[in-house]
C-alpha cells in the first residue's frame, strides 16, 4: 500500500471526512484491521483565507508549497490537497515536490464521464465557480460543459461556505437555498451538480434533491484509496 499525503485544514471540518473515508475505503477493500497509511499536514486556515480574499495567491502558494515539502519528507508517495479552491495553486505546489498530486477536478471529471454526463453544474467558492483553474480544466481536458449559478446565487453559496460550513455550522436555511440553486442549475441543463467545495456534502445530500450530486470529498478520497492500493 502506498502512503497517502493529505494537505488538510481547509477547512479541518472537511479534512475529517477525508480521513474517515480513506480509512473506511481501505478497510472495506482489505478487511480486518487494515487502515490507510497516511501522513497529514493540517494548516491554520485563517491566514490562508485572508490571503485568498486579498487575492494574494502567491502568498498561499508559498505556505502550501512548504506544507507539501514536509508531507513528502514525511514519506508520502503522493499528495491529496483536501480542498477544491486551493487547486488554484496546484501548479506551484507541484513544482515544489517530486511526488504526484491527485487533482480533485480530474477525479470528479472521471466519475462524471463514467456516468455519461456532458453538462454539469458547479457549486463552490467564488474562486472555484469564477476562475478558470477548475472550470477550464473540466472543459478543456474532459470536454464537459460547465454551468454556474448567477452572481447573486454565487455570493450566497460563497458566503455560506466561509461564514457557516467552514465553521462547522450546517443550517436548514442554507440547505434550502443550496437545493433551490441546485434545481436552478438542473433547469439550465445540468445533468449533475458538482459539490465543488469539500464542506458542501455535510450540508446537502442526495436525499435532498433528485438532481445527481457529485461530492468531491467522497470522490477524491475514493480516488486516493484506489491509487494507494493499485499503483506499483
Ligand atoms: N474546502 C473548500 C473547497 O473545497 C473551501 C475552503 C478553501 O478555501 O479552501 O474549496
Amino acid at each position: 500500500m502506498k502512503t497517502i499525503g493529505l494537505m488538510g485544514g481547509m477547512s479541518w471540518e472537511s479534512t475529517v471526512g477525508y480521513y474517515r473515508n480513506i480509512n473506511e475505503g481501505v478497510k472495506s477493500a482489505l478487511g480486518g484491521l487494515h487502515s490507510g497509511q497516511i501522513v497529514m499536514h493540517s494548516v491554520d486556515f485563517e491566514p490562508i483565507k485572508q490571503l485568498q480574499h486579498q487575492g494574494d495567491w502567491a502568498g498561499t502558494a508559498t505556505i502550501l508549497a512548504k506544507a507539501a515539502q514536509s508531507i513528502q519528507a514525511a514519506g508520502a508517495d503522493f499528495l491529496v490537497i483536501c480542498t477544491n479552491t486551493m487547486h488554484i495553486v496546484a501548479p506551484e505546489i507541484e513544482a515544489a515536490i517530486d511526488i504526484p498530486i491527485l487533482h480533485i477536478a480530474d477525479a470528479t471529471a472521471e466519475v462524471l464521464l463514467a456516468e455519461g454526463v456532458g453538462t454539469v453544474g458547479l457549486l463552490g467558492t467564488a474562486f472555484t465557480m469564477e476562475e478558470d483553474f477548475y472550470k477550464g480544466r473540466l472543459a478543456e481536458k474532459f470536454g464537459l460543459k460547465v454551468v454556474t449559478p448567477n452572481a447573486a446565487d454565487r455570493k450566497i453559496v460563497h458566503d455560506v461556505i466561509y461564514q457557516e460550513l467552514c465553521l462547522g455550522s450546517f443550517q436548514d436555511a442554507a440547505r434550502q437555498e443550496y437545493v433551490r440553486i441546485i434545481d436552478d442549475l438542473a433547469a439550465q441543463g445540468a445533468e449533475a451538480v458538482i459539490l465543488g467545495c469539500t464542506e458542501i456534502g455535510m450540508l446537502v445530500s442526495q436525499a435532498d434533491t433528485k438532481v445527481m450530486l457529485c461530492d468531491t470529498t467522497d470522490i477524491h478520497a475514493a480516488m486516493a484509496v484506489e491509487y494507494a492500493l493499485t499503483t506499483k
